[in-house]
C-alpha cells in the first residue's frame, strides 16, 4: 500500500525505525494534549455552551449570543481579561495590523524586540513604503535585534530609559527567520525586565503558532494583548478563517472599535452560521496541536539522521509548531515541497513552484493542500527562495497522515538524488 502511495520501501523504513525513538517526545506530547484538553473542556462547561450558541446573525450582527459566549470561552482558555475573536479578520496579520493602528497615534514609537517582524508587517508598519502604513499616519518605529537567540536585555532596558515607547512588539515564532522560536519562559523574563523600568508600555505579541505548545500563555506572564490566526493552532484546522485579539479588556474594545468602527465596535459583526465551527475548532484544538507537534518531532528526526540540519531538534524545547530543515540548495527545497503537496488531500495533483507571493519580499515555494486556503494547521510547507533554503514545516490534523507525507516527501528527495 505504501508503494501504490509511491513510497519508497527506503523511505518507509527510515521514517519507521525514527519513529521508535520518538516515544519520550510523544509522551510528552500526550501530557501537554491532556492539559490544554482540560482548559478547554472547563471553559465550555463554565460558559454553560449549548446548541443555541451554534446560531447565526446576519447583517449588523447585533445580540450575536453565540459570539459573545465565543469571546468568553477564548477568555478563558488564553487566561485573558477579554477577547475578540471574529470571522472579519481576514488573518492573523489583519488582526496584528487592527491591533496597531488600534494602539499607536501620530507621533506615537513602536519598538520591536525581536528584530524584523513577520514579512507581511513590512508594508503595515512602512518598514516597505506603503501609502497607508502607519508610517505615513507619522508613527514611529524601532527595532531591537535578538542576540544568541535570546532579547538584548540590556539594550532594550537602555532604550526604554532614553525613549518613550508606546508599544513593544514581541513576535514568538520566527517567520521566515533562521533564529529559533522564543519559549514562554523567556517571554516571562524580558516582560520582568521592561515592567522594571516601564509600567505603561503596551507589551504585545504576536502569538501565532504558538497556542498550546506550551501550558502557560503570554497573558500569564505579565502580557498585555495577544494576536493570533485562527487558520493556525486555535482553529483547530475547523474554523474557516479569522483571528483573535486577547488580553487587557481596555485593549481589547480599542480593537474593536478599530475593527468595525467607532461607536460600534464589539457590537456589531454578524458570524453568518460560523460560531459552531469555531467552538468545534477550538474543541479539536489541543489534539490538533499534538499531532502537529509529533509530526515536526518526526520530521526533525528523520532529516537530522539524513543529515540536513534541522531546528529544533527532535528533543529540544518547542515554542511553536513550525519545523526547519535548511536544504541548502533550491533544487532539494522543491522536491520535498512537491512530496508534501503530493501527500494532501486538496489538489495533490500541482506541482509547487516558486512564486511572488504578496506580502512578502522574496519568491516562495509553498505546498498547501489543505481544506482550508492557507490553512497552515493542515500540514503546509513553505519555504522563501533565497539561501539557505529553508523549509517551514507546519501542521498536520492527524499524525498519521504526517507521517505518511513525510515518507513521500523523503521518497521524492532521496530517489532522485
Ligand atoms: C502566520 C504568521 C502571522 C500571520 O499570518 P497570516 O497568514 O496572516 O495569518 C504573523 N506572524 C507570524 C510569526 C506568523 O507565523
Amino acid at each position: 500500500m505504501y508503494n501504490e502511495f509511491g513510497i519508497s520501501n527506503k523511505a518507509k523504513d527510515l521514517v519507521l525505525n525514527a519513529e521508535e525513538n520518538l516515544k519520550e517526545e510523544f509522551k510528552k506530547i500526550d501530557e501537554l494534549c491532556d492539559v490544554n484538553s482540560l482548559k478547554v473542556l472547563n471553559a465550555f462547561n463554565k460558559n454553560n455552551i449549548s446548541e443555541a450558541h451554534f446560531g447565526s446573525t446576519t447583517g449588523y450582527g447585533y445580540d450575536d449570543i453565540g459570539r459573545d459566549a465565543i469571546e468568553r470561552v477564548f477568555s478563558s482558555v488564553l487566561k485573558a481579561e477579554d477577547a475578540l475573536v471574529r470571522s472579519q479578520f481576514i488573518s492573523g496579520s489583519h488582526a496584528l495590523c487592527v491591533a496597531l493602528f488600534a494602539y499607536l497615534r501620530p507621533k506615537d514609537l513602536m519598538l520591536s524586540i525581536t528584530g524584523t517582524p513577520y514579512d507581511t508587517l513590512h508594508e503595515v508598519i512602512g518598514i516597505k513604503e506603503n501609502k497607508s502604513s502607519l508610517k505615513s499616519f507619522g508613527v514611529r518605529y524601532d527595532q531591537i535585534e535578538l542576540i544568541d537567540n535570546d532579547f538584548d536585555y540590556e539594550k532594550i532596558k537602555e532604550y526604554l530609559r532614553n525613549n518613550k515607547v508606546k508599544l513593544i512588539e514581541i513576535q514568538r515564532s520566527k517567520g521566515y527567520s533562521k533564529r529559533k522560536s522564543i519559549v514562554i519562559e523567556k517571554v516571562e523574563k524580558v516582560i520582568k525586565e521592561i515592567r522594571s523600568v516601564d509600567k505603561d508600555v503596551i507589551i504585545m505579541i504576536d502569538n501565532c503558532y504558538c497556542e498550546f505548545v506550551e501550558d502557560k500563555t503570554p497573558l500569564e506572564v505579565g502580557a498585555d494583548i495577544i494576536v493570533g490566526s485562527l487558520i493556525k493552532n486555535l482553529g483547530g484546522g475547523i474554523a474557516p478563517n479569522g483571528a483573535y485579539i486577547a488580553g487587557k479588556k481596555e485593549l481589547v474594545d480599542l480593537a474593536g472599535e478599530r475593527l468595525t468602527l467607532p461607536g460600534e465596535g464589539r457590537e456589531v459583526g454578524p458570524t453568518l452560521g460560523i460560531n459552531k465551527s469555531i467552538l468545534q475548532g477550538l474543541f479539536m484544538a489541543p489534539s490538533v496541536v499534538a499531532s502537529a507537534l509529533k509530526t515536526a518531532v518526526l520530521t526533525s528526526k528523520v532529516l537530522g539522521d539524513l543529515g540536513y540540519d534541522v531546528e529544533p531538534l527532535y528533543n529540544e524545547k518547542r515554542a511553536d509548531i513550525v519545523q526547519n530543515i535548511t536544504f541548502g540548495n533550491e533544487s532539494d527545497l522543491v522536491k520535498y515541497c512537491i512530496g508534501i503537496q503530493g501527500a494532501s488531500p486538496v489538489d495533490s495533483f500541482a506541482k509547487p513552484s516558486p512564486w511572488d507571493m504578496p506580502g512578502y519580499d522574496d519568491k516562495v515555494v509553498m505546498a498547501s493542500g489543505s481544506f482550508t486556503q492557507g490553512s497552515s494547521i493542515e500540514l503546509s510547507c513553505d519555504g522563501p527562495i533565497r539561501e539557505p533554503y529553508i523549509a517551514y514545516q507546519q501542521g498536520s490534523l492527524t499524525y498519521s497522515y504526517g507521517k505518511i507525507a513525510v515518507m513521500k516527501a523523503i521518497t521524492i528527495l532521496t530517489e532522485s538524488n
